[in-house]
């Protein structure tokens, strides 16, 4: 199976070579040529295995330069008990007999970014040696958070690779920005942007397409590499999650053989459903993909619209994962949905660069309106969700897993369906205690430990441990850079 570009399909890349490269350089996305299917039996006799057995046996399918072996030790040390504390890796609470929360935030960061960074070094380390690269790849991240700090937990101390993070100085939460500056690891670093997430993400876009750094990098024996969403590496471990849910439904009894059950997943740059709707495809029983945003509501006016456009007011809301007006891997959605018209992507994508908006065609609108259903959630509403699921149900979730539970009962509410029903829950309510201890009826009071504490006073639910001995760990990245700046402090680290 070879691997090519949503914008030229034409282009033949090995899973290595796609994975090393992150993005094609004609500005598209790597995709596999075809998607894999699983039979009802390999689904069924998935049901036994653990979660990283699962992990080999979906992935190999995708990745036939790698073998099963080494899939095996990836999957192991990825998803090991060291990394994560909970054995099932990516566990479902059942909310009522309709209502289940798929965890997947039990790794080392907290967040769900996890899933997919703690496997990406691996394919990235191994790509390099598959293709024979002697240069030592360079992360660049842009983050408004989570992905930053699970980037640095993944590639900490991974050989041939260096990390380098950029977060914007004010923009990111206490924790969140505890997590970064206290970083381990000999081959990473962190830096404040002084602006906001936008400008961080354009100066990392600028030295990626700056052939001068590049040039002057390579001479130094380093490449850029990206472990954004958009590489490949990031998408197919998603995928697991999705296949390995509806494998635990089933063997508990909680999904009836020929049962779909609904997905609703809290949505930013697509990455994440993006992978449910490949699961989907591959004949895991998936039924409605709902797509839930906060206020930043691009994705529901396109999902139900067909109209794509990014010329509205950006709002800081509560879940700031989600926060985001170009949602990036939506492309790799409208290569699939328009069977593989690679003209048609390139004028939608060319379209959105220029204007900042698209229109997909009817047959593409009507493809996605069996597919998805989308709704959003505001500020107010995100505070209620949390405190009834809190009060009325004793389980409780951070911001953007509220969003996801109050869009999923504005579905049920709409369509009549209430059938099975998953809540993918995309971090630990202890990243967000502020709001997270607003919505219960406390005060917020201290700093970033301080409301740990307090937020597991208030609840009596176990903070994860990683989070909870922040306070006690060094302060290693205290440096900041003007925006402007940021080609220099590459070329200052790689020096
Ligand atoms: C990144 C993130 C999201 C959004 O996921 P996408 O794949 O970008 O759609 C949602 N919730 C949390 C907590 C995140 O960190």
């Amino acid at each position: 199976m070879h691997y090519l570009s949503t914008r030229d399909r034409t282009l033949h890349f090995t899973a290595a070579e796609a994975i090393k490269q992150g993005l094609s350089r004609d500005g598209g996305l790597f995709l596999p040529e075809m998607l894999p299917a699983l039979s009802a039996r390999q689904i069924k006799a998935m049901e036994s295995m653990s979660y990283q057995e699962r992990a080999v046996e979906i992935m190999s399918l995708f990745l036939e330069d790698y073998s099963r072996e080494e899939l095996r030790a990836f999957a192991d040390a990825a998803y090991s008990p060291e990394k994560f504390d909970d054995p099932a890796v990516a566990p479902v609470r059942s909310l009522d007999a309709a209502t289940h929360s798929l965890e997947l935030w039990h790794g080392p960061t907290s967040a769900f970014k996890d899933m997919a960074l703690q496997m990406l070094p691996h394919l990235l380390y191994a790509s390099l040696k598959k293709t024979g690269e002697e240069k030592t790849a360079c992360i660049l991240v842009a983050t408004s958070g989570d992905t930053g700090k699970a980037a640095l937990e993944g590639f900490r101390d991974v050989d041939h690779t260096k990390i380098m993070v950029f977060y914007p100085k004010d923009g990111v939460s206490e924790i969140q920005k505890l997590q970064m500056v206290t970083q381990e690891g000999s081959n990473v670093s962190v830096y404040a942007v002084l602006g906001n997430f936008d400008d961080a993400q354009t100066g990392v876009k600028r030295i990626f397409s700056d052939e001068a750094i590049r040039a002057q990098l390579l001479e130094r024996g380093y490449f850029l590499s990206s472990a954004n969403s958009i590489n490949w590496g990031r998408v197919l471990p998603q995928v697991v999650y999705y296949v390995s849910v509806c494998c635990d439904l089933v063997r508990d009894g909680k999904l009836k053989e020929g049962e779909k059950v609904n997905l609703c997943v809290p949505t930013g740059n697509f990455g994440n459903i993006l992978s449910a709707y490949y699961a989907k495809c591959m004949g895991a029983p998936i039924g409605r993909l709902i797509c839930a945003s906060n206020r930043n509501d691009v994705l529901t006016e396109f999902l139900r619209t067909g109209v794509y456009d990014r010329n509205r007011p950006f709002y800081t809301t509560m879940s700031p994962s989600m926060d985001i007006l170009i949602s990036s891997n939506l492309e790799r959605l409208l290569y699939a949905l328009s069977d593989g018209n690679d003209a048609e992507v390139r004028s939608y994508m060319k379209q959105l660069n220029a204007e900042g908006r698209y229109q997909v065609s009817d047959t593409v609108l009507a493809k996605v309106r069996k597919l998805f259903w989308a709704g959003s959630c505001g500020e107010e509403d995100t505070v209620d969700t949390i405190r009834r699921y809190y009060t009325q149900r004793n389980y409780l979730m951070d911001t953007h897993t509220a969003v996801a539970a109050h869009v999923l009962e504005q579905y049920r509410a709409e369509s009549g369906d209430g059938g099975p029903a998953v809540i993918v829950s995309t971090a630990s309510p202890y990243k967000f205690c502020s709001p997270v201890l607003r919505a219960i009826g406390a005060v917020p009071a201290g700093d970033g430990v301080e409301l740990i504490a307090q937020l597991q006073e208030a609840t009596g639910v176990k903070a994860p441990w990683r989070l909870a001995e922040l306070g006690g760990k060094a302060v290693r990245f205290t440096e900041s850079t003007e925006k402007h700046a940021m080609e220099q402090v590459v070329l200052d680290y790689l020096n």
